[in-house]
């Protein structure tokens, strides 16, 4: 899987291996000073070394790329696909060495990451039936013996740069539909999480992909400044925080590239007086802490109508009491650690800011030690209650095991806060009435919406996106949207000369009758 290794400074005795770069269907060899480390973060301790690609590399894998283009463009649908069916063979072969991967180096547990693989799946498998979707349009008589013919081409290289919190998933939900509409590829994946990119890399080798047609470059701010301005890149999708989604969406646009960057999130499930308040504890507490909060579709807040605060909350302390928190490989486990110490760090933060804003602190997961693995980036669930809009715990994600609730008098109350906070990427209500669930349905502005369901990201053939701070996009991604966001159209107008019937030459400008 790995080419070389290194002894770590940090870890002497250890010989780690070193991640490669994947361009022109083979891993590219790296000096060890040019790597970084990768953690264990269930142990805190370095378990590999990850390249710092730059410019340079990032050129190589556009040039692979680009030279792969012309042949994967003019390749049959039919045979794309089946490349594509035996990726998702061979993927769904390897479900559990990837979730292994996954776990490994980001933390959640093992269920969560078989869960994850097998949702990234999902849009492998739309993927797989694309060449219907692949039609154009055929418009016979637009004109006098002319017809009309709509193209959907590929663009050329297309570049994914995502997230660390779903190694496999979210770049799944990028690079088949990319790949099926005939583009190639360069993913710039988070360094986090190195095993299940590489994986991904060598089962699309296995699966036949032509050499140049997926290439992966690891690195930072140089990487991604270089897929920005580099002008053999056409199209570019984002995942990952606001902040960074910004910056790729405007210097993407600004050097002429198609963008959809989709970011961060602070969602908030609805709780109405009338709700069966033991699955809607199960709900908060499953969405407030799965992946130790590290989800852009976790539920933060809770805003509880009315009485429904105080019936919900003792709830939700007895499962907070019994979550187990300890190595994401422990079947016992419900929650694994942070990805990193820096990022467990920021979080321990939002705690200390939380109780300093003055919101009662219910839960505290700040005291969390484990036993076995102290080195491990471990915090325990933190709930606050009373938690308030001028709150910067309410305004900001966290991205953490932090759940707030806030306590709300109506329902209206509810959906305008919902309808004002400056993220908008999922949220839920949880209520036995049809009526206050369709309203809710018709009035919140998210795109993502769950009735009694707490984490709704839709069918990985559907569309997936957000608003606000939530998404700088004109499209959602996946589905019909990443179709159109990966190809671009052309109009085609045919006429055939027929001897005897055509007209003499005239200047004035083409009608349609
Ligand atoms: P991040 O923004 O730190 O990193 C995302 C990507 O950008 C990575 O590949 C990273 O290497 C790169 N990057 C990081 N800092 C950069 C910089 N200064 N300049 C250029 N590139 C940079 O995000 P993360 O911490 O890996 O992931 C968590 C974030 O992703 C959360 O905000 C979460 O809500 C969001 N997320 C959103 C969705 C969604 O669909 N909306 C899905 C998953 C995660």
């Amino acid at each position: 899987m790995t080419t070389q290794t290194t002894a770590d400074a940090g870890t002497p005795a250890a010989i780690l291996p070193i991640f490669s770069h994947w361009v022109d269907g083979r891993p590219v060899e790296v000096l060890p000073d040019q790597t970084g480390p990768v953690y264990n973060p269930a142990t805190g301790e370095v378990i590999a070394r990850v390249p710092r690609g730059g410019a340079a590399e990032v050129d190589r894998a556009v040039a692979a790329a680009k030279a792969a283009f012309p042949a994967w463009r003019d390749t049959p649908l039919i045979t794309r696909s089946q490349i594509f069916f035996a990726y998702r063979e061979l993927v769904y072969r390897h479900r559990e060495d990837l979730a292994r991967l996954i776990t490994r180096d980001h933390g959640k547990t093992f269920p969560d990451a078989l869960a994850e693989v097998l949702r990234g799946l999902e849009t492998v498998e739309f993927a797989c039936g694309l060449p219907t979707q692949l039609a154009g349009l055929n418009t016979p008589n637009v004109s006098t013996r002319v017809d009309a013919r709509t193209l959907r081409q590929p663009l050329g290289v297309a570049a994914g740069i995502t997230p660390f919190n779903f190694p496999v998933m979210v770049p799944m939900w990028i690079y088949p539909l990319a790949l099926m509409t005939g583009n190639t590829f360069v993913w710039k994946p988070s360094s986090h999480t190195p095993g299940a990119t590489q994986l991904q890399a060598e089962l699309w080798k296995e699966a036949g992909l032509p050499d140049g047609v997926f290439n992966v470059v690891y690195g930072g701010r140089e990487a991604v400044a270089a897929i920005l301005e580099h002008p053999d890149v056409a199209a570019i999708q984002f995942v990952g925080s606001t902040a960074v989604g910004r910056y790729v969406y405007e210097t993407g646009i600004r050097n002429g590239k198609r963008v959809g960057a989709y970011t961060g999130a602070k969602n908030a499930m609805v709780v109405l007086p009338d709700a069966d308040m033991e699955l809607t504890a199960d709900a908060a507490v499953a969405a407030g802490y799965g992946s130790a909060g590290e989800r852009c579709m976790a539920q933060t807040l809770v805003l509880a109508v009315g009485d429904a605060g105080d019936r919900l909350r003792p709830l939700v302390e007895e499962r907070i009491a019994k979550l187990r928190v300890g190595d994401g490989m422990n079947g016992s486990s419900d929650m694994g650690p942070l990805y990193s110490a820096e990022h467990r760090e920021n979080v321990r933060q939002w705690i200390d800011k939380g109780v300093a804003e003055g919101a009662e602190i219910v839960a505290d997961g700040r005291t969390f030690r484990s036993s076995n693995q102290p080195g491990g980036f471990y915090l325990g669930p933190t709930l606050f209650d009373g938690v308030r809009p001028d709150m910067a715990i309410y305004q900001e994600e966290i991205f953490g095991p932090v759940l707030g609730m806030v306590r709300c008098a109506t329902f209206d109350e509810a959906v305008r806060m919902i309808n004002e906070h400056k993220y908008a990427n999922g949220t839920a209500i949880f209520t036995a009435s049809g009526g206050a669930a369709r309203r809710f349905e018709l009035e919140v502005d998210v795109p993502m919406i769950g009735i009694n369901v707490p984490i709704p990201v839709p069918a990985g053939y559907l569309s997936f996106g957000g608003t606000r701070g939530s998404a700088f996009a004109d499209l959602q991604m996946r589905g019909e949207d990443s179709i159109r966001f990966f190809t671009k159209q052309k109009e085609v107008t045919v006429r055939w000369p027929e001897p005897g019937r055509e007209g003499p030459l005239s200047l004035v400008f083409p009608g349609n009758s």
